[in-house]
């Protein structure tokens, strides 16, 4: 089945399944009238590893940090919270490695293709973040702030979208 998003994004009927919901203020895809649907789905570049979301995505935000930077070979990374418990691994759980950095959360990846998936806790493996860039469809929530600028890569300019930007972590 070929996603809307390839065939023209948000002015697209969404496809038959799950269910809509359009309750919350900061879900952009709701604000310009096109229903979010449950669950969200995503994975990897190979196709091994999936995983779905059960609840709409809290906030989002662009990361400019050096480790966003080496494990995605960009300038920077675009990542949602996650309501907590709504994240699930449906296939490839065997594929997916996590790099703990000796602070904060684990980065979960596909040891086959590389490609990042979500953080997660490194003590009880709870999912709270995942990579929009993972995600199949549009998620309904666009990126509000940046991230860590003071560390941002000096070969491309930090983006002229008019969103607040922090020197380091987003305060809470
Ligand atoms: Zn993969
Ligand atoms: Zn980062």
């Amino acid at each position: 089945m070929v996603a809307p998003s390839s065939l023209g994004g948000a002015n697209q009927t969404a496809p038959a399944r799950g269910r809509p919901l359009c309750s919350l203020e900061t879900h952009y895809a709701c604000r310009v009238g096109s229903p979010l649907y449950l669950p969200l789905t995503g994975g990897c570049g190979c196709g091994a590893v999936r995983f779905e979301i059960d609840a709409p995505l809290v906030a989002a935000a662009y990361c400019h940090c050096t480790r966003c930077q080496r494990r995605t070979g960009t300038a920077m990374q675009a990542s949602a919270r996650v309501e907590p418990g709504s994240f699930r691994l449906v296939a490839g759980e065997g594929l997916v490695r996590g790099w703990f950095a000796g602070d904060g959360l684990e980065k979960v990846f596909c040891v086959e293709c590389g490609s990042a998936l979500c953080a997660r806790s490194p003590e009880d493996g709870a999912v709270s973040i995942v990579r929009l860039g993972a995600l199949d469809e549009d998620p309904g929530i666009r990126p509000s702030a940046h991230q860590f600028v003071a560390y941002a890569a000096p070969w491309e300019p930090i983006p002229d979208d008019g969103l607040p930007r922090f020197p380091e972590r987003l305060p809470a």
